[in-house]
Protein backbone atom coordinates (compact mmCIF):
# COMPACT_ATOMS: atom_id res chain seq x y z
CA UNK A 1 0.00 0.00 0.00
CA UNK A 2 1.06 3.38 -0.69
CA UNK A 3 1.23 5.63 2.10
CA UNK A 4 -1.65 5.97 4.62
CA UNK A 5 -2.09 8.60 7.25
CA UNK A 6 -4.15 8.19 10.54
CA UNK A 7 -5.38 12.14 11.31
CA UNK A 8 -7.64 12.36 14.47
CA UNK A 9 -10.93 14.23 13.83
CA UNK A 10 -12.34 15.76 17.27
CA UNK A 11 -16.40 15.10 17.40
CA UNK A 12 -18.53 16.53 19.16
CA UNK A 13 -20.14 13.11 20.91
CA UNK A 14 -19.17 11.12 24.14
CA UNK A 15 -17.43 8.64 21.71
CA UNK A 16 -14.65 10.93 20.83
CA UNK A 17 -12.28 11.57 18.60
CA UNK A 18 -13.01 9.83 15.17
CA UNK A 19 -10.01 8.28 13.39
CA UNK A 20 -10.06 9.21 9.40
CA UNK A 21 -7.53 7.83 6.89
CA UNK A 22 -5.22 9.41 3.98
CA UNK A 23 -4.20 7.59 1.59
CA UNK A 24 -1.82 9.23 -0.82
CA UNK A 25 -0.42 7.86 -4.15
CA UNK A 26 -1.28 9.18 -7.56
CA UNK A 27 -4.26 10.40 -6.02
CA UNK A 28 -5.23 11.68 -2.07
CA UNK A 29 -8.34 9.89 -0.62
CA UNK A 30 -10.04 10.15 3.12
CA UNK A 31 -12.24 7.55 4.45
CA UNK A 32 -14.23 8.88 6.87
CA UNK A 33 -13.99 12.44 7.54
CA UNK A 34 -15.48 13.08 10.48
CA UNK A 35 -18.88 15.42 11.06
CA UNK A 36 -19.46 19.23 9.99
CA UNK A 37 -18.13 21.13 12.63
CA UNK A 38 -15.77 24.07 12.23
CA UNK A 39 -13.24 22.04 14.98
CA UNK A 40 -13.17 18.79 12.65
CA UNK A 41 -12.90 20.69 9.53
CA UNK A 42 -10.11 22.75 11.11
CA UNK A 43 -8.33 19.43 12.54
CA UNK A 44 -8.55 17.17 9.14
CA UNK A 45 -7.24 20.56 6.98
CA UNK A 46 -4.00 20.36 9.47
CA UNK A 47 -3.94 16.92 9.04
CA UNK A 48 -4.26 17.12 5.50
CA UNK A 49 -1.32 20.30 5.21
CA UNK A 50 1.25 18.25 7.43
CA UNK A 51 1.28 15.46 4.52
CA UNK A 52 1.50 18.36 1.29
CA UNK A 53 -2.20 18.09 0.62
CA UNK A 54 -4.98 20.57 1.48
CA UNK A 55 -8.93 19.83 1.31
CA UNK A 56 -9.09 21.02 -2.15
CA UNK A 57 -6.86 18.17 -3.19
CA UNK A 58 -8.91 15.31 -2.09
CA UNK A 59 -10.15 13.62 -4.95
CA UNK A 60 -11.99 10.35 -3.42
CA UNK A 61 -13.86 10.01 0.10
CA UNK A 62 -14.71 6.84 1.10
CA UNK A 63 -17.18 5.60 4.06
CA UNK A 64 -17.49 2.97 6.26
CA UNK A 65 -20.72 3.50 7.43
CA UNK A 66 -23.52 6.73 7.13
CA UNK A 67 -22.89 7.87 11.17
CA UNK A 68 -22.45 11.74 11.03
CA UNK A 69 -19.65 11.34 13.19
CA UNK A 70 -17.66 9.65 10.32
CA UNK A 71 -19.22 11.16 7.05
CA UNK A 72 -20.90 14.58 8.37
CA UNK A 73 -17.93 16.75 6.78
CA UNK A 74 -18.30 15.21 3.20
CA UNK A 75 -20.30 17.52 1.58
CA UNK A 76 -17.86 20.38 2.53
CA UNK A 77 -15.09 18.21 1.15
CA UNK A 78 -16.92 17.92 -1.99
CA UNK A 79 -17.53 21.42 -2.26
CA UNK A 80 -13.99 22.59 -1.75
CA UNK A 81 -12.48 19.52 -4.08
CA UNK A 82 -15.17 17.83 -6.32
CA UNK A 83 -13.98 14.99 -4.84
CA UNK A 84 -15.87 11.51 -5.64
CA UNK A 85 -17.91 9.89 -3.29
CA UNK A 86 -18.16 6.11 -2.38
CA UNK A 87 -20.09 4.53 -0.13
CA UNK A 88 -21.60 0.73 -0.05
CA UNK A 89 -25.60 0.91 -1.99
CA UNK A 90 -27.44 0.30 1.20
CA UNK A 91 -25.87 3.74 2.71
CA UNK A 92 -26.88 5.74 0.16
CA UNK A 93 -31.02 6.72 1.46
CA UNK A 94 -29.12 8.03 4.63
CA UNK A 95 -26.36 9.60 3.08
CA UNK A 96 -28.73 11.17 0.58
CA UNK A 97 -30.92 12.70 2.82
CA UNK A 98 -30.41 12.17 6.83
CA UNK A 99 -32.97 14.05 8.01
CA UNK A 100 -35.74 12.58 5.87
CA UNK A 101 -34.66 8.92 6.91
CA UNK A 102 -34.40 10.30 10.58
CA UNK A 103 -38.08 10.98 9.97
CA UNK A 104 -39.01 7.35 8.58
CA UNK A 105 -37.34 6.33 11.43
CA UNK A 106 -39.25 7.89 13.95
CA UNK A 107 -42.01 7.02 12.22
CA UNK A 108 -41.62 3.46 12.45
CA UNK A 109 -40.53 3.43 15.83
CA UNK A 110 -42.93 5.05 17.49
CA UNK A 111 -45.25 2.25 17.49
CA UNK A 112 -42.64 0.02 17.17
CA UNK A 113 -41.56 0.72 20.80
CA UNK A 114 -44.93 1.10 22.22
CA UNK A 115 -45.26 -2.68 21.06
CA UNK A 116 -42.19 -3.26 23.29
CA UNK A 117 -43.82 -1.86 26.26
CA UNK A 118 -41.98 1.75 26.40
CA UNK A 119 -44.05 4.25 28.18
CA UNK A 120 -45.22 7.19 25.91
CA UNK A 121 -43.64 9.49 27.55
CA UNK A 122 -40.26 8.19 27.20
CA UNK A 123 -40.84 7.48 23.37
CA UNK A 124 -41.30 11.11 22.92
CA UNK A 125 -37.38 11.61 24.03
CA UNK A 126 -35.83 9.25 23.23
CA UNK A 127 -37.13 9.64 19.49
CA UNK A 128 -35.55 13.37 19.97
CA UNK A 129 -32.87 14.38 18.14
CA UNK A 130 -31.24 17.12 19.84
CA UNK A 131 -31.47 20.33 17.67
CA UNK A 132 -27.39 20.57 16.92
CA UNK A 133 -26.98 17.52 15.38
CA UNK A 134 -28.93 18.66 11.75
CA UNK A 135 -25.71 20.98 10.96
CA UNK A 136 -23.07 18.04 12.18
CA UNK A 137 -24.50 16.24 8.96
CA UNK A 138 -24.94 17.50 5.62
CA UNK A 139 -26.83 16.02 2.85
CA UNK A 140 -24.25 14.84 -0.05
CA UNK A 141 -24.95 12.66 -3.49
CA UNK A 142 -22.81 9.26 -3.24
CA UNK A 143 -20.99 9.13 -6.73
CA UNK A 144 -19.75 4.72 -6.40
CA UNK A 145 -22.24 2.45 -5.10
CA UNK A 146 -20.21 -0.37 -3.41
CA UNK A 147 -21.17 -3.97 -3.39
CA UNK A 148 -19.50 -6.49 -1.59
CA UNK A 149 -15.80 -7.41 -2.90
CA UNK A 150 -15.54 -4.36 -4.83
CA UNK A 151 -12.27 -3.22 -5.60
CA UNK A 152 -10.72 0.55 -4.76
CA UNK A 153 -7.94 1.90 -6.37
CA UNK A 154 -6.24 3.18 -3.79
CA UNK A 155 -2.77 2.96 -2.57
CA UNK A 156 -1.95 -0.86 -3.05
CA UNK A 157 -5.65 -1.12 -3.42
CA UNK A 158 -8.56 -1.98 -0.79
CA UNK A 159 -11.77 -4.87 -1.09
CA UNK A 160 -15.04 -3.55 0.32
CA UNK A 161 -16.22 -6.32 2.91
CA UNK A 162 -19.70 -5.66 3.33
CA UNK A 163 -20.75 -6.14 7.34
CA UNK A 164 -24.06 -4.78 7.99
CA UNK A 165 -25.23 -4.94 11.47
CA UNK A 166 -24.08 -1.40 13.15
CA UNK A 167 -25.65 0.28 10.58
CA UNK A 168 -26.79 -0.81 7.42
CA UNK A 169 -24.25 -0.35 4.55
CA UNK A 170 -21.27 -1.00 6.98
CA UNK A 171 -18.50 -2.11 5.05
CA UNK A 172 -14.78 -2.67 6.35
CA UNK A 173 -12.15 -2.20 3.60
CA UNK A 174 -9.44 -4.89 3.77
CA UNK A 175 -5.66 -3.93 1.99
CA UNK A 176 -4.85 -6.06 -0.66
CA UNK A 177 -0.82 -5.60 -0.40
CA UNK A 178 -0.95 -5.08 3.65
CA UNK A 179 -2.08 -7.10 6.89
CA UNK A 180 -4.43 -4.65 7.56
CA UNK A 181 -8.81 -4.32 7.66
CA UNK A 182 -10.14 -0.83 8.02
CA UNK A 183 -13.02 -1.71 10.21
CA UNK A 184 -14.95 1.62 10.66
CA UNK A 185 -16.95 0.66 14.01
CA UNK A 186 -17.88 -2.78 12.60
CA UNK A 187 -14.83 -3.84 15.45
CA UNK A 188 -13.75 -1.56 17.71
CA UNK A 189 -10.49 -2.21 19.97
CA UNK A 190 -11.56 -0.98 23.43
CA UNK A 191 -16.10 -0.78 23.03
CA UNK A 192 -18.52 -2.98 21.55
CA UNK A 193 -19.96 -1.26 18.87
CA UNK A 194 -24.17 -1.25 19.53
CA UNK A 195 -25.75 -2.79 17.25
CA UNK A 196 -28.57 0.00 16.94
CA UNK A 197 -32.17 -0.21 15.49
CA UNK A 198 -33.11 1.37 12.41
CA UNK A 199 -35.08 0.72 9.55
CA UNK A 200 -34.20 -1.26 6.60
CA UNK A 201 -32.54 0.44 3.39
CA UNK A 202 -35.12 -0.91 0.66
CA UNK A 203 -38.80 0.53 0.35
CA UNK A 204 -41.25 -0.71 2.76
CA UNK A 205 -40.52 0.24 6.67
CA UNK A 206 -39.64 -2.23 8.75
CA UNK A 207 -37.11 -2.75 11.09
CA UNK A 208 -33.14 -4.36 10.37
CA UNK A 209 -32.69 -7.09 13.28
CA UNK A 210 -29.21 -5.45 13.61
CA UNK A 211 -27.71 -8.03 16.29
CA UNK A 212 -28.08 -11.42 14.09
CA UNK A 213 -27.02 -9.20 11.05
CA UNK A 214 -23.81 -7.91 13.05
CA UNK A 215 -22.88 -11.36 14.37
CA UNK A 216 -23.21 -12.70 10.93
CA UNK A 217 -20.74 -10.27 9.85
CA UNK A 218 -18.17 -10.57 12.88
CA UNK A 219 -17.94 -14.57 11.49
CA UNK A 220 -17.52 -13.02 7.87
CA UNK A 221 -14.87 -10.64 8.45
CA UNK A 222 -13.28 -13.48 10.62
CA UNK A 223 -12.69 -15.41 7.20
CA UNK A 224 -10.76 -12.12 5.95
CA UNK A 225 -6.60 -12.58 5.76
CA UNK A 226 -5.51 -10.00 8.05
CA UNK A 227 -4.34 -9.31 11.58
CA UNK A 228 -3.86 -5.70 12.33
CA UNK A 229 -7.45 -3.45 12.42
CA UNK A 230 -7.58 0.36 11.93
CA UNK A 231 -10.28 1.20 13.66
CA UNK A 232 -12.97 4.10 13.47
CA UNK A 233 -12.84 4.92 17.09
CA UNK A 234 -9.90 4.76 19.42
CA UNK A 235 -6.01 2.87 18.79
CA UNK A 236 -5.72 0.28 16.32
CA UNK A 237 -6.63 -3.89 16.69
CA UNK A 238 -3.90 -5.74 17.10
CA UNK A 239 -5.41 -8.92 16.91
CA UNK A 240 -8.63 -8.70 15.13
CA UNK A 241 -9.46 -12.48 15.26
CA UNK A 242 -8.73 -12.34 18.83
CA UNK A 243 -11.04 -9.31 19.17
CA UNK A 244 -13.59 -10.59 17.11
CA UNK A 245 -13.58 -13.37 19.44
CA UNK A 246 -13.59 -11.28 22.33
CA UNK A 247 -16.99 -9.25 21.00
CA UNK A 248 -19.11 -12.63 19.94
CA UNK A 249 -18.06 -14.16 23.77
CA UNK A 250 -19.53 -10.78 25.11
CA UNK A 251 -22.73 -11.14 23.13
CA UNK A 252 -23.28 -14.53 23.99
CA UNK A 253 -22.64 -13.74 27.84
CA UNK A 254 -25.24 -11.14 27.64
CA UNK A 255 -27.95 -13.11 25.62
CA UNK A 256 -27.27 -15.99 28.97
CA UNK A 257 -27.88 -13.07 31.59
CA UNK A 258 -31.11 -11.76 29.23
CA UNK A 259 -32.46 -15.33 29.61
CA UNK A 260 -31.59 -15.98 32.83
CA UNK A 261 -33.91 -12.88 33.58
CA UNK A 262 -36.67 -14.11 31.69
CA UNK A 263 -36.29 -17.24 33.70
CA UNK A 264 -36.72 -15.70 36.98
CA UNK A 265 -38.78 -12.89 36.16
CA UNK A 266 -40.57 -13.35 33.16
CA UNK A 267 -43.28 -13.10 31.11
CA UNK A 268 -41.93 -9.23 30.68
CA UNK A 269 -41.33 -7.12 27.99
CA UNK A 270 -38.17 -5.91 25.99
CA UNK A 271 -39.00 -2.43 28.08
CA UNK A 272 -39.20 -4.32 31.84
CA UNK A 273 -35.09 -6.79 30.70
CA UNK A 274 -33.91 -2.92 29.89
CA UNK A 275 -34.91 -1.57 33.02
CA UNK A 276 -33.32 -4.74 34.74
CA UNK A 277 -29.89 -4.70 32.76
CA UNK A 278 -29.67 -1.26 32.91
CA UNK A 279 -31.25 0.71 35.31
CA UNK A 280 -31.94 4.65 35.20
CA UNK A 281 -30.68 4.75 31.86
CA UNK A 282 -31.01 8.16 30.63
CA UNK A 283 -34.07 8.87 28.39
CA UNK A 284 -31.53 10.02 25.56
CA UNK A 285 -29.74 6.44 26.18
CA UNK A 286 -33.00 4.18 26.17
CA UNK A 287 -33.04 3.87 22.15
CA UNK A 288 -29.60 2.67 22.25
CA UNK A 289 -30.80 0.04 25.30
CA UNK A 290 -33.58 -1.14 24.08
CA UNK A 291 -31.86 -1.97 20.63
CA UNK A 292 -29.32 -3.84 22.64
CA UNK A 293 -32.02 -5.79 24.38
CA UNK A 294 -33.93 -6.53 21.63
CA UNK A 295 -31.30 -7.73 19.84
CA UNK A 296 -30.38 -10.50 22.41
CA UNK A 297 -34.39 -11.02 22.43
CA UNK A 298 -33.76 -11.56 18.66
CA UNK A 299 -30.92 -13.79 19.12
CA UNK A 300 -33.05 -15.83 21.75
CA UNK A 301 -36.34 -16.20 19.34
CA UNK A 302 -33.55 -17.25 16.80
CA UNK A 303 -32.71 -20.11 18.89
CA UNK A 304 -36.84 -21.52 19.51
CA UNK A 305 -35.59 -20.38 23.32
CA UNK A 306 -38.89 -17.81 23.98
CA UNK A 307 -42.75 -17.59 23.83
CA UNK A 308 -43.76 -13.97 22.50
CA UNK A 309 -47.45 -13.34 23.35
CA UNK A 310 -49.32 -9.78 22.95
CA UNK A 311 -51.16 -8.23 26.07
CA UNK A 312 -52.60 -4.99 25.98
CA UNK A 313 -50.80 -4.88 22.33
CA UNK A 314 -47.12 -5.13 24.01
CA UNK A 315 -45.01 -8.41 23.19
CA UNK A 316 -44.42 -10.43 26.38
CA UNK A 317 -41.50 -12.61 26.45
CA UNK A 318 -41.05 -16.16 28.64
CA UNK A 319 -38.56 -18.68 27.77
CA UNK A 320 -39.87 -21.97 26.74
ZN1 LIG B 1 -21.26 4.23 13.91
ZN1 LIG C 1 -18.54 6.06 15.02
Amino acid sequence: MDAVQQIEIPTPFEVGRVNCYLFTGAEATLLDPGPNTEAAYEALSAGLNEQGFSVSDVDHVLFTHPHMDHFGMANRIVEESGAKTVAHRDAVVALNGPDRHFERERAFFRPFLLSMGVPEDIIASALMLPEAYTEYRKPFAVDRKLADGDTIDVGGGLTAIHTPGHAPGSVCFVSRTDDVVFTGDHVLQDVTPNPLLTITPGAGDERTRSLPTYLESLNRLRRVDATVGRAGHGDDITDIDARIQETLEHHNDRKELIAGLINKIGPMSAYDVMQEMFPELPATEVFAGMSEVIGHLDLLEDENRVHIEKEDQVRQYSMI
